[in-house]
């Protein structure tokens, strides 16, 4: 039987609602527990594929191919279970699909109105897709805004309506809040969760849960106060305090007994499902007490916006807890590249590493560029993904090959089209390239695919001599198979590429202490207590650089 959680979140947003969902998710795994995630938005776009990464943050992709908003990233890293298309739903989805319905007649003649088609529809995706011969333990969702917003009733009163049907004893709610404390006052405020529970309560929700951020310790008369005033028991005000690192947060749930309320409240006894977090305690030990440190250089376009590259960053940080070491990180505007202002070997000099991430666009692709030729010619580690890898691609064929006009084609038309569209350089490729895929709105290479490692690479030792391997892709630009022979007389080697030799996926040098880069976005597959290989090598590398540049180490 399957028991469902749903989180609302008050007050203000960015909470971290999608930490809390995944950090709960992983205690119940802790104690034998299976679970799925999922997310529901309230906007209107039928997926975050088209919006701004300064808008929304990263785009994650999954297995599957579907485009979702960056929560379903930390469940796939704290739960290590892989989320699929029917996992992030937005009202833009439930939208055009009540639509789809009502245009085929399937409403018989009846007025489509938000209760009850609506919410018909969204309870239909609470239970979707779930594996009937083997349903998960639990079914945690999480609700995206702040409870009092109006895109967010439709999905309040949907949850609202699915509890009543199901019953109690199967569905909890969590309420996530904030106690801000004031300073003048002295005092952390229970106010404004009193009333975003009263928003709840009027739409007929009743927390079972309160989990409360705050930024100070909350004090025993606070959480006395806040279980009157709400309805909910002393002990089910569960104090979420800041951390410094999101891994520390299921240990901290445990130890105010979070978990525990949570399995009480369905009527199971803790102690019949013992707990195991010595896994999440290694990595707590291993984030606060690293023996060395690394500094990398991420040049991209969004570096002032951490959001639009989390799953980058938290693999960076996995990468640093394999080799025990700290990973801190130099934001390299890549449009302060190209002018000739700032000289590179300062901009560079404290970094260990430099990485180019996935982009889009022209802005700052010749800055990127010149990153890379530094990294190249400097003998820095370099690990290019995704665009990083299409820019190392057309430095290699300027700088190299000499054939100076060498561009991608994403740019604008060009002379040498070393990067280009398939259709552009492959006729007959690109219809089989995006089979199965043409349903998910876009021209992109989506999701999950297959590419076989050259034997004796550098990339298949990183990859434990595996031949063949699966990462996820987005993007629609791929390297010119046609360039493949003048760039390996370059010094590039394509150490891998799609099964049936077409598609260029991963390029490396042998005459440098780390140049790799990759078609896939490798971050997307890390996971804390599974660092991704690519990147526990590449701060390997970028800590053994450091130790040579001081002179300590040979
Ligand atoms: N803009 C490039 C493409 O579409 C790279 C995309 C990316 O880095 N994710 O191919």
């Amino acid at each position: 039987m399957t028991r469902f959680i749903f989180i609302t979140g008050g007050v203000v947003s960015s909470l971290g609602k999608g930490i809390a969902a995944s950090a709960l998710s992983a205690l119940l795994q802790a104690r034998g527990f299976t679970v799925r995630l999922r997310k529901f938005d309230p906007y209107l776009n039928v997926d975050p594929g088209t919006m701004s990464p300064y808008q929304h943050g990263e785009v994650f992709v999954t297995e599957d191919g579907a485009e979702t908003d960056l929560d379903l990233g930390h469940y796939e890293r704290f739960t290590g279970v892989d989320c699929r298309q029917s996992d992030n739903i937005t009202t833009g989805r439930i939208y055009s699909s009540v639509i789809a319905k009502e245009r085929r007649g399937e409403y018989l003649g009846a007025t489509v109105q938000v209760i009850p088609h609506i919410t018909d529809e969204i309870k239909d995706f609470i239970k979707a897709d779930l594996d009937q011969n083997n349903p998960p333990d639990f079914l945690i969702i999480e609700i995206g805004g702040t409870v009092g917003d109006i895109e967010s009733l439709p999905f309040l009163e949907a949850i609202r309506q699915f509890s009543n049907e199901i019953g109690k004893s199967q569905t909890l709610f969590i309420h996530l809040t904030l106690l801000p404390y004031i300073q003048t006052a002295g005092e952390i405020k229970t106010k404004p969760s009193q009333h975003s529970v009263k928003e709840l309560l009027s739409m007929g929700i009743q927390p079972d849960i309160l989990l409360c951020r705050s930024n100070l310790p909350i004090p025993q008369d606070a959480r006395k106060k806040l279980a009157l005033f709400c309805n909910v028991k002393a002990e089910c005000v569960i104090p979420a305090s800041d951390v410094d690192s999101i891994y520390q947060v299921p240990l901290n749930y445990h130890k105010e007994g979070f978990d525990e309320e949570v399995l009480k409240y369905f009527k199971i006894n803790p102690k019949d499902h013992p707990l195991n977090l010595e896994c999440w305690q290694e990595i707590d030990q291993r984030i606060h007490h690293p023996k060395a440190s690394v500094k990398i250089a991420i040049v991209g376009k969004y570096s002032g916006f951490p959001d639009a590259y989390k799953s980058l960053l938290e693999a960076l940080v996995h990468g640093g807890i394999a080799n025990e070491t700290k990973v801190s990180i130099k934001w390299i505007n890549s449009e302060d590249l190209e002018g000739d202002a700032l000289s590179l070997s300062d901009l560079f000099k404290e970094t260990d590493g430099i990485l180019v991430p996935g982009g889009f666009g022209e802005r700052g692709a010749e800055g990127k560029i010149r990153a890379i030729e530094y990294a190249r010619v400097q003998n820095i580690p370099f690990l290019g993904i995704c665009f990083g890898l299409q820019m190392a691609i057309v430095e290699a064929a300027r700088n190299l090959l000499k054939l100076e006009d060498a561009n991608s084609t994403e740019f604008g038309p060009c002379k040498n089209p070393v990067v280009a569209l398939l259709t552009e350089w492959e006729k007959d490729g690109a219809k089989e390239l995006r089979t199965g895929q043409d349903n998910l709105g876009g021209t992109m290479r989506l999701g999950s695919y297959p590419c076989v490692l050259q034997k004796g690479s550098i990339i298949s030792d990183i990859y434990g001599h595996a031949t063949c391997i699966n990462e996820r892709h987005r993007h629609r630009w791929e390297v010119n198979s046609h360039y493949k022979l003048q760039l390996e007389s370059a010094g590039i080697r394509f150490s891998g590429e799609s099964p049936d030799g077409k598609l260029p996926e991963i390029i490396e040098r042998s005459n440098h202490p780390f140049f790799i880069a990759v078609q896939f976005h490798p971050e997307l597959k890390s996971r804390p207590f599974n660092p991704h290989p690519l990147f526990k090598s590449f701060i390997k590398a970028s800590r053994t650089h450091k130790l040579n540049k001081s002179g300590d180490f040979k």
